[in-house]
């Protein structure tokens, strides 16, 4: 059955890793919700602040303060849980994928031992006979061979460990589970197959994922909703299926879909775009692409344009009446 409401709800968000006299705000007023088994991309260069967002749901921000905004995950803000609370929601209400985890297994453990000490901290009454049930559903459901349980992170290939560490994800059941590039150290082939499982399990458990990645090719086929971050701030929100065949979009958005060859027309030229994206301490004003984008006039470097619903989209840009015209020109 799906719930009603967001599971995760982010609102108005501001993080700020800097002091008073240099702010560095890695995340602008970010607002973002995801439903009940909803799957969410959010999909940005690297530095956008896509990992940021993901640590502050998790409250496991270093150095980083939430200066205005806030974070509710099935209806709790995040941001009053007691200790207590706090580390019965990570992992038992969100939990994580981290970049380059399949590298931090521990390499005395077998991968029946990790799933255990998972479950464990979090139920130490558990019985074994039930842990080893548990384990058994988890490997089947990353199709991995149950003989695995009692093999060590050295014996399994970088895709058989990535699925270990999904499964450890899923293991308390979840009701979100954030992805922070979670098969970029995979060859493509292995990247694909572990997509399609994440994809399989989702439907079947029916918890939310926010998937974070910098390939908007890697989301298209598999989320329902694409979220796209530049410098901090979420410039465009678009149901998955309108980036493909939508023709009004931000234009960073539209310059990442230029970049990728699988996703655009036989008869359209593949471009990158232009110039770096840049630092959170000299954020130019205004919208912060302006001097990326070929479409930047005066009112741009004024103030920051806000996400706007235009044609089923939010879009953040002050151009956004004139886009589909200045599209058509070109
Ligand atoms: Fe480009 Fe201006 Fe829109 Fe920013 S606000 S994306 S600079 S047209």
């Amino acid at each position: 059955m799906i719930e009603s409401g967001h599971v995760l709800n982010v609102s108005h968000l501001t993080v700020d890793y800097g002091n008073e006299n240099t702010p560095a705000l890695a995340l602008r007023d970010v607002s973002l919700s995801v439903d009940p088994g909803e799957f969410v991309g959010l999909v940005g260069e690297s530095g956008s602040g896509k990992s940021t967002l993901a640590y502050a749901i998790l409250r496991l921000l270093h150095g980083g303060r939430v200066v205005e905004g806030s974070i509710e995950v099935s209806g709790q803000n995040v941001y009053e849980l007691d200790s207590n609370h706090l580390r019965k929601f990570r992992w038992e209400t969100v939990s994580m994928v981290f970049q380059g985890a399949m590298n931090s297994l521990n390499p005395v453990l077998t991968v029946e031992q990790h799933i255990f000490e998972t479950i464990r901290a979090h139920d130490e009454s558990v019985t074994l006979t039930a842990l080893r049930s548990r384990t058994d559903e988890l490997l089947d459901m990353v199709e991995i061979d149950k003989r695995r349980a009692q093999h060590y992170p050295h014996q399994l290939s970088g895709g058989m460990k990535q699925r270990v560490v999904i499964a450890l994800a899923i293991a308390l059941n979840p009701k979100l589970v954030i992805m922070d590039e979670p098969t970029t150290a995979l060859d493509v082939v292995v990247q694909r197959a572990i997509l399609d499982r994440i994809g399989e399990i989702q439907k079947r458990q029916r918890f939310a994922v926010l998937f974070i990645t910098h390939d908007l090719s890697l989301v298209e086929q598999i989320a329902q909703t694409v979220s796209i971050m530049y410098a901090g701030k979420i410039v465009e929100t678009t149901p998955v299926e309108q980036l493909l065949t939508g023709t009004l979009h931000h234009p960073y958005t539209r310059g990442l879909l230029n970049a990728i060859p699988e996703l655009l027309e036989d008869n359209v030229a593949i471009s990158s775009i232009p110039g770096h994206p840049p630092e959170i301490t000299r954020l130019p004003s205004g919208c912060a692409f302006h001097p990326r984008c070929l479409y930047a006039k005066d009112e741009c470097r004024m103030s920051p344009p806000i996400l706007k619903l235009y044609a089923g989209s939010w879009i953040a840009c002050e151009r956004l009446p004139e886009l589909e015209e200045l599209y058509s020109d070109q």
